[in-house]
């Protein structure tokens, strides 16, 4: 009102009293907005499933955690800011390392967006981290080197991504790797033995008969056996050994660091456990043979296709002498 009164509407000229009122009122809007913002932020970092995070980089002291932090990590806020160990303790002993090092790279690179490891939460479960970090731009040289950071928990895409690459690799049927992925780790595990000068050994198995099986009792029953004799050429492999259906009644496999004598004893144990196998189909009793054909790296052999073209001409020759036999090559 004492405003409006004025002759001059400039403030400069405004009594005293109205300069302070004026002030003063400016004053409480802004704290007003100040709060409105902060609040604002506090909504924003509660809602947010992500941890912000800021580190002091010399004096190895986290200056900022949100409040997702106890959520995801299941501890204490307070202990984190007094202690910087408690975040080394949470993360997963096998990305440690990879997570300290990848901190440090900060300083040289400024910014380190794809950042990812392992975390176990207070509750014992394993969570994945993508935990992006920059160096803070604004500090004045001189001034302490204040890293801060972003992490979000990625498990769920984890697990999708993983899913993902097991659908992409894996025969639904039989839960053997596929085809492609057969020959991609065949193809790598032959480039292995060629730079160590290690033996690898090439397996090619067909079941015996098998039009008949699926005549006689039905494709549901030939299902069947292919997943059995899948499970059984699981059960003989050793580690690092590889296996794969690579067609419809064929399935290979790649033994590496392998003699010719050790591959024919796992062929030989292989066609024991499937000549073992017993179906049962309406009341009927039923089993299976197939025929194999046995190969290894020799001196000359450019690629793995070499190897698979001799596995497949050798299982042939065992079909043509009779079936249900390993034919060395
Ligand atoms: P051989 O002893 O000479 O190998 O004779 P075979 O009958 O096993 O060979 P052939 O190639 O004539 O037949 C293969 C059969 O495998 C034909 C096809 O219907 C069957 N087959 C291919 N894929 C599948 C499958 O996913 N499920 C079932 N049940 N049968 C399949
Ligand atoms: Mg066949
Ligand atoms: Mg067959």
């Amino acid at each position: 009102m004492v405003i409006k009164n004025q002759q001059d509407s400039s403030p400069s000229q405004w009594p005293e009293t109205a300069q302070t009122l004026l002030a003063l009122m400016h004053a409480q809007g802004e704290v007003a907005r100040l709060s409105e913002r902060e609040q604002l932020f506090r909504t924003l970092l509660v809602s947010v499933n992500a941890v912000l995070w800021a580190f002091n980089w010399e004096t190895r002291q986290v200056l900022y955690v949100s409040p997702a932090y106890e959520r995801i990590f299941g501890r204490s806020a307070d202990l984190l800011l007094s202690d910087y160990n408690q975040w080394r303790d949470s993360i997963y002993p096998d990305d440690l390392e990879y997570a300290e090092r990848s901190l440090a790279d900060v300083l040289e690179k400024g910014a380190i967006e794809n950042r990812e490891y392992r975390i176990i939460a207070a509750d014992g479960q394993v969570r994945w981290l993508s935990d992006k970090c920059f160096i803070n731009r604004q500090a004045e040289p001189g001034q302490p080197v204040i890293i801060v950071g972003i992490a979000e928990d990625i498990t769920d895409k984890k697990q999708m991504e993983t899913e993902l690459q097991r659908l992409a690799t894996t025969d639904a049927l039989t839960q053997s790797s596929n085809r492609r992925h057969f020959f991609e780790s065949a193809h790598q595990e032959f480039e292995k033995a060629l730079q160590q000068g290690t033996p690898l050994s090439f397996l090619m198995l067909d079941i015996d008969d098998f039009k008949v099986i699926n005549d006689t009792y039905g494709h549901q029953e030939g299902d069947t056996v292919l997943q059995r004799i899948a499970e059984s050429g699981r059960a003989a492999l050793r580690r690092g050994d590889l296996f794969g259906r690579i067609g419809g009644e064929e399935f290979a496999a790649v033994f590496p660091g392998c003699t010719p004598d050790m591959a024919l004893q796992v062929a030989e144990r292989l066609q024991r456990e499937i000549q073992r196998l017993s179906f049962k189909h309406d009341g009927q009793t039923f089993g299976i043979t197939v025929s194999q054909g046995l190969t290894s790296l020799i001196a000359g052999d450019e690629n793995v296709d070499s190897l698979f073209a001799r596995a497949d001409a050798a299982m042939y020759q065992a079909k043509r002498e009779g079936k249900n036999r390993i034919v060395p090559a």
